[in-house]
């Protein structure tokens, strides 16, 4: 019975708990029992926060009783390490903020909060989000739920496997350039990037901040539509938040995708290093969708090729400045017995900080230095204009966008880690709608070799409902469920 209520999603745990038929508080002993069971070989985690979940689920059993449940009371929430949680330790995966205790907490987590969702732990991920596997986390890698020898994909690995493991009912992520679509994919869970601006990013700890968005993992669509209308909207302490309601993103998103016009794009569609299986499964995906009555055309995206380049431009130039205030003098671990401030600076940052983290750093400063500043970044930000207005062209001629979310699926640990590019090249099918603002899904569409397989889909700026409905049509006409990975 209590692994039962793992499997569950929000609307079927919702209404046993409003039946009375079990307790917020059975619903989360049943969660950690299964983390205890199974976090040692998955390792989604990095903490676990009873202090927090046992006060949260006696609210939710109060407000239960009371009869004034809000829409996510008594649900398991897991939290990756880059959202401040005011009082639980958050170090962004890293060691150099071994210890810090933030004093507040991020929007997105305080509204979830309000919603009534009982937070679990922090989960793992890349440094600072600075990666595609989780391998880059500065504490240890967490494992695919599917394959322990396979990474969960990242950088919001612990959070994607905590989901698919059945530790957590949902998580919450941040995409700078693929960090919930990719994982998700490789988990077989869904996972939703919202538009720029949809979510406050008050408290995350920043990567890129024109390209970091906040948003859900969930075992189904309806579980990440409901999740992220709930932690939308204007938010004072975020200037680039839009005041656009949180539910509009709702809107209209049961209604199926009959007459709907879906793009593939040509270049996404043959995207160097995808896997024949990936691209089967995503055949298959594009018949079901056709089967509910869209229409499925060919668009391009001409700059698709530069996108990689000016990601990894823009994004390191933004993190060798967001970076900077990580000097072992306000936050987390500091080297003190360095002789005089400069080395003390230089020493923290020379411990604390991961190798990948320091190669960004350094591509960054490079970048944005005296000389190479209009070669390099100034050249990347036209490009990245370009590319969106590829996306605006492209969306002339349909509704939504689909394609892989992943050329490929989970890969095994260790094999892409001693070369960046190829790890890099994870975020082929994804940064596009980072670089571009734009709102994008990953849902499980079947699987390749016995793993699974994402398909992404891409909308218009504040499109997001248009992109739940095409997900939510085709994860019902596919019969494609989240399932709880099956992991010893
Ligand atoms: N993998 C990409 C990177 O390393 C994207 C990371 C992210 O979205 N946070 O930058």
């Amino acid at each position: 019975m209590t692994d039962d209520l793992t499997q569950l999603t929000i609307k079927e745990a919702s209404r046993l708990l409003r039946l009375g038929s079990i307790s917020a508080a059975d619903l989360v002993t049943a969660h950690v029992q299964r983390i205890e069971r199974l976090d040692q070989h998955v390792k989604a985690f990095l903490r676990f926060t009873p202090e927090v979940w046992e006060k949260q689920a006696d609210e939710a059993d109060r407000r239960l009783r009371q009869g004034d449940a809000p829409p996510l009371c008594g649900i398991p929430l897991a939290v990756k390490d880059v959202l401040c949680v005011r009082g639980v330790e958050t170090t962004a995966g890293s060691q150099i903020l071994k210890g810090f205790r933030p004093p507040y907490t991020a929007t997105a987590v305080a509204r979830l909060f309000e919603a009534g969702a009982v937070m679990l732990g922090v989960t793992n991920c890349d440094e600072f989000a600075m990666g595609s596997s989780t391998e880059n986390s500065g504490y240890f890698p967490t494992r695919n739920p599917w394959d322990l020898e396979r990474v969960p994909g990242g950088s919001s690995g612990g959070s994607a496997a905590a989901v698919a493991a059945g530790e957590a009912m949902i998580a919450l992520g941040s995409d700078t350039g693929g960090s919930i679509r990719q994982p998700a994919a490789l988990c077989g869970v869904v996972g939703m990037k919202p538009t720029y601006g949809r979510v406050s990013r008050y408290g995350l700890i920043a990567f890129a901040s024109s390209l970091d968005q906040i948003g859900p993992f969930a075992r189904s669509v309806d579980d990440a539509a409901i999740t992220l209308s709930l932690m939308s909207g204007l938010d004072p302490l975020d200037a680039t938040s839009s005041d656009r309601a949180g539910m509009e993103v709702l809107n209209n998103f049961g209604a199926g995708v009959k007459g709907m016009r879906l793009g593939v794009p040509r270049e996404y569609y043959d995207v160097k290093g995808i896997e024949p299986g990936v691209k089967s499964a995503i055949d298959a995906a594009l018949a079901v969708l056709r089967t509910q009555g869209a229409e499925v055309v060919e668009v391009s995206l001409p700059h698709t090729d530069y996108g990689l380049a000016a990601y990894y431009i823009i994004a390191p130039a933004e993190c060798s400045s967001n970076l900077a205030r990580f000097d072992g003098v306000r936050y987390g671990m500091s080297e003190v017995d360095a002789p005089n401030i400069t080395e003390q600076y230089l020493e923290t940052r020379r411990k604390g900080f991961g190798s990948e983290v320091r190669r960004r750093v350094m591509l960054g400063t490079y970048a944005l230095s005296s000389g190479y500043y209009d070669a390099y970044y100034l050249k990347a930000q036209k490009v990245r204009t370009l590319i969106k207005r590829d996306f605006d062209e492209a969306f002339k001629q349909c509704d939504a966008i689909v394609s892989a979310t992943s050329p490929t699926v989970a890969f095994p640990i260790g094999s892409k880690t001693q070369n960046p590019l190829s790890m890099y090249l994870c975020d082929v099918l994804t940064l596009g709608g980072n670089l571009a603002g734009l709102p994008g899904i990953s849902v499980p569409c079947g699987t390749s070799h016995g793993l699974p397989v994402g398909l992404q889909v891409l909308g218009p700026q504040w499109g997001e409902n248009v992109v739940l409905r095409v997900a939510r049509s085709y994860e019902e006409a596919s019969g494609v469920k989240t399932q709880v990975a099956d992991v010893v």
